[in-house]
Formats: C-alpha cells, sequence, structure tokens
C-alpha cells in the first residue's frame, strides 16, 4: 500500500505518534525505506509526536453524564469519580491559567463551557454548549497560554525514539510560542546520538495562542517548516477563522521562505467514498492557490477504504490548479512582493543570484534550474521564489534530499558532488536531470546555480546555462 501512495504521487508519509507502538513505526519506517532504495527517490519521513493533549478523568458511570444547558458544572482536583456537578481535571496547569471568562471545549469542541468562578484548585463554569460528557474526554483551552512544557513524558520518549531510529522531519503538536521551539530544539541537540542526521522540525499551529503579537513569525523563523492543523485549530479557534488564518499561516511561511503543509480534513468524505464532494476538492485547490507547499491526508489515507484514491485525487488537483495560468500569477505576484525586502536581506549577493537565475530560467525556456546544495537553504531560496520551472535540488546528503520533499516545485538527487570540478560538477547535473525526466533532448536547456568553492552553506554565486547533453556537447559530440 504505501509504495502504491508512493507511486500515486506522495512525497512524505507522517508516522503519527498519537497512535500505535513505537516499533510499529519502526516497521513502517524501513517499509519507507525500502521503497525509496527501489525507485532511488527521496522520501521524507515525518515523526509527529502527540503533543499535550489535555483530557478530564473518569466518571462513576462508564456512560458519563449529560451536561444540561446553563447547569453550572465545576471542574477540580478531586480524585473522586466525577457526577452531574463535577469531575476532575488533572491538569492544575489549566486551572491556573483559566480566568473568569475564559471558554473551555469538552470533546473537539462538542461542548462549550465558560468559566464563571475560580477557587483554590477548581473551576466554576456555566454549560453554553450542552452533551454528554465522558471518561478522558480532550479538552481545548483556546484563551489560555499555559505554562506547560509543549513536550509531555511520553513525547520526549517518543522524541528520543525518533532520533534513534532517523525520521527526518519531528513536528510538535500545540505549538503555543516560538519558546517551544528553542525547547525541542535544545532536546534534540542533547539526544542525537552520534553520527545520527539532525531532523527538521515542524510547528503545527493549532493554538490561538500562536498568533498573538509576532509570534507566528518568531516561530516560523526558529523552525524549518508548519502546518496549519486545521482539525484543532478549527476547535481552538472558530471554524470560519481557519481560512483566513491559513492564509495568513501561508503568507508567513511563504515571505520566510519555509515549506508549510496544509493538513486535515482535505478529502474527509474518501474515508467512505471513492469520490470527493466538490467542496473538498475545491478545499485542496484553495490550499494550492494560496501557495502551500505540501497537502496531507490524514484518516483518508491512514484509516479509510479509498487510500489511493485519495492520493491520486488530491495529485489530480494539484496537476489542474499548476497548470492553470491564473495560478502561476498568484503566485509571482507573492514572490514580486517578497522580493522587494532583498535588499534588506543578510544574504543580498546570494538571493540576487537566485532571483537571476529564476529570471534566466524563464526567459530562455529552462528546463529546470539546478541547485547545488548542502543542507538546502539555496535550494529553500529558489523554491520561495515559485519559478516557472522545475528546481532540481543536487545535494551529497540522503537527508537533505529527503527533507526538500516537502518544498514546493523540487526534485531532489542525491550525488556526490565533492569534486570541485566545474565540469564534473555540470555533468551530474544533466545526468540527474535525465533520470528525473526533467530533459529529454540534447538541446534542453538547464540553468546551474552552485556556490563555488564547494563546502560554503548558502552562498551561490554562479550561473551557468548548460545544455542537457552537458560538457560533452562542448567537445562537438551532442548525446544524452
Ligand atoms: P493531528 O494534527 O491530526 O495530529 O491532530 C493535525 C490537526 O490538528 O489538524
Ligand atoms: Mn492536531
Amino acid at each position: 500500500m504505501i509504495e502504491k501512495l508512493f507511486l500515486s504521487g506522495a512525497d512524505v508519509f507522517r508516522l503519527n505518534f498519537s497512535h500505535g507502538s513505537q516499533e510499529e513505526k519502526l516497521d513502517l519506517l524501513k517499509t519507507i525505506r525500502s521503497i525509496e532504495e527501489k525507485y532511488s527517490h527521496p522520501i521524507a519521513v515525518l515523526g509527529d509526536l502527540q503533543g499535550p493533549k489535555l483530557r478530564v478523568g473518569e466518571f462513576s458511570d462508564p456512560k458519563g453524564v449529560y451536561l444540561e444547558k446553563d447547569q453550572r458544572f465545576v471542574l477540580d482536583l478531586n480524585d473522586a469519580k466525577g457526577d452531574n456537578h463535577r469531575v476532575k481535571l488533572p491538569h492544575p496547569e489549566i486551572i491556573a491559567a483559566s480566568e473568569v471568562g475564559h471558554i473551555l471545549l469538552i470533546d473537539d469542541g462538542k461542548m462549550k463551557l465558560t468559566v464563571v468562578e475560580k477557587g483554590d484548585g477548581w473551576l466554576g463554569c456555566n454549560v453554553d454548549v450542552p452533551g454528554q460528557i465522558k471518561d478522558r474526554k480532550g479538552v481545548n483551552t483556546p484563551d489560555s497560554v499555559l505554562e506547560i512544557s509543549p513536550l509531555t513524558p511520553k513525547d520526549r520518549s517518543d522524541l528520543n525514539y525518533m532520533l534513534k531510529i532517523g525520521v527526518d522531519w519531528v513536528a510538535l503538536s500545540f505549538v503555543q510560542r516560538a519558546s517551544d521551539i528553542v525547547e525541542i530544539n535544545e532536546l534534540i541537540d542533547e539526544n542525537l546520538p552520534k553520527g545520527m542526521p539532525r531532523p527538521s522540525v515542524m510547528a503545527k499551529i493549532e493554538k490561538p495562542s500562536c498568533f498573538l503579537g509576532d509570534e507566528l513569525s518568531d516561530i516560523v523563523e526558529l523552525c524549518q517548516g508548519i502546518m496549519v492543523a486545521r482539525g484543532d485549530l478549527g476547535v481552538e479557534c472558530a471554524p470560519e477563522d481557519v481560512p483566513i488564518l491559513q492564509k495568513t499561516i501561508i503568507d508567513t511561511c511563504r515571505s520566510k521562505g519555509k515549506p508549510v503543509v496544509v493538513a486535515t480534513q482535505m478529502l474527509e468524505s474518501m474515508i467512505e467514498s471513492p469520490t470527493p464532494t466538490r467542496a473538498e476538492a475545491s478545499d485542496v485547490a484553495t490550499a494550492i492557490y494560496d501557495g502551500a507547499d505540501a497537502i496531507m491526508l490524514s484518516a483518508e489515507s491512514a484509516a479509510g477504504m479509498y487510500p489511493v484514491e485519495a492520493v491520486t485525487m488530491q495529485q489530480r488537483i494539484i496537476n489542474k490548479v499548476e497548470n492553470d495560468s491564473g495560478y502561476m500569477k498568484l503566485q509571482e505576484s507573492k514572490s514580486t512582493e517578497n522580493e522587494k525586502g532583498i535588499s534588506k536581506s543578510t544574504d543580498v549577493a546570494t538571493d540576487s543570484i537566485t532571483m537571476a537565475a529564476k529570471q534566466v530560467a524563464s526567459s530562455i525556456s529552462a528546463k529546470a534550474l539546478v541547485c547545488f546544495t548542502l543542507g538546502g537553504s539555496t535550494v529553500l531560496r529558489a523554491s520561495k521564489g515559485r519559478p516557472t520551472v522545475p528546481i532540481l535540488a543536487i545535494t551529497p546528503f540522503a537527508e537533505t534530499a529527503r527533507q526538500l520533499s516537502l518544498s514546493w516545485g523540487v526534485y531532489a538527487a542525491v550525488t556526490e558532488t565533492e569534486d570541485d570540478n566545474f565540469d564534473v560538477i555540470l555533468k551530474s547535473a544533466c545526468r540527474a536531470a535525465l533520470q528525473k525526466g526533467l530533459i529529454s533532448s540534447p538541446d534542453d536547456l538547464l540553468v546551474v546555480t552552485a556556490g563555488l568553492p564547494f563546502g560554503t552553506p548558502g552562498a551561490s554565486n554562479v550561473i551557468r546555462v548548460v545544455p542537457g547533453a552537458g560538457p560533452a556537447c562542448w567537445d562537438g559530440v551532442c548525446r544524452l
């Protein structure tokens, strides 16, 4: 099945540590790595940490209790099983951070409580939206920033496991503020086994506190990628906020050149149906028009009846939108806006070279923009500019190639590029472009950018136009 999903268009697989055992994840990782090898095509593995999912305690009646509209209901720290009037909320930090007037949402937002009184270790609430509350149902706290680490003991254990087995991306759920990213980065530094490549960090934006002040911009700055986690975001905020927040998050990521994933309920009805609703098809298209680098599936592929059909449908919608002239115009206008800030950037030379390469590629109708990269930063710059031709990233590191699978318009190839001889480098560019199917004739042109001498990360200083036949052509023999 994973092979079928890959062949249908999946570039990244998420291992969701909210479900199942660590060992199951390792089995999946091995399967994914073997498919990557079989097709010599980088595939990214994203390990997703559950994060601090808050829950109420248990009730005397296993069926729970019905909370009537406008009744009073107390959340406290008392171990006794819950009844009609109260239940334990085993998170003193929620009680501490909640103030009169704050909203608490139970069971994915099905019930809504407002805090009307606060005592020592308890909250008196009014039931605004009634419903059946049961053992261990989830609690969302949209109004408060909690004084808790974003990493629970389970997350720390899962993170260490991810570092040990070697995932390419680590996603952190329920990020509340930029310091959460600092914390996970420190944990990765402390616990990364010797010799293992460092995974990139993705922040899942699903808490309203991410939108206070400069928080979002700081979070995007500190991590390597972002997920618009619409499932929880739509509970913590109102559903009508989600489309606008999605655009805000995508624009922030675009301006900083960080890849952004739009996730959750994209083709929800395809869990049980072989075709999506028209509204779902439109939602997928909108995420692409908004400028997302990647779109995700959750239950559709993980537990649904039509996983291959769901991936195929997303791929069909991507192809359709990317071939629409209105789409490219939209992307270009956003890039132009971002490029206005280049003179203020710290890497003016590299940014200018990247921009020029993009223009050359478009003017000569090149088949691809080829970037040599170590850590991927030059490729991210190229992707940020949304060029009209595909980007071919060439790197000596498998982990860089995999991490780049998440970025817009990037095909990555792993080749030895230690040789500083530019002819050898250009030859490997032509070979990789041919292998990826980006060129088909000896006359097809490639625009190559690189930083010479090699080994200076992030510094591009060369643009070269080469025919697909490569340096062989310069001896008068054109062949592929
Ligand atoms: P989840 O994250 O599926 O891990 O909850 C995505 C979301 O909340 O949308
Ligand atoms: Mn979530």
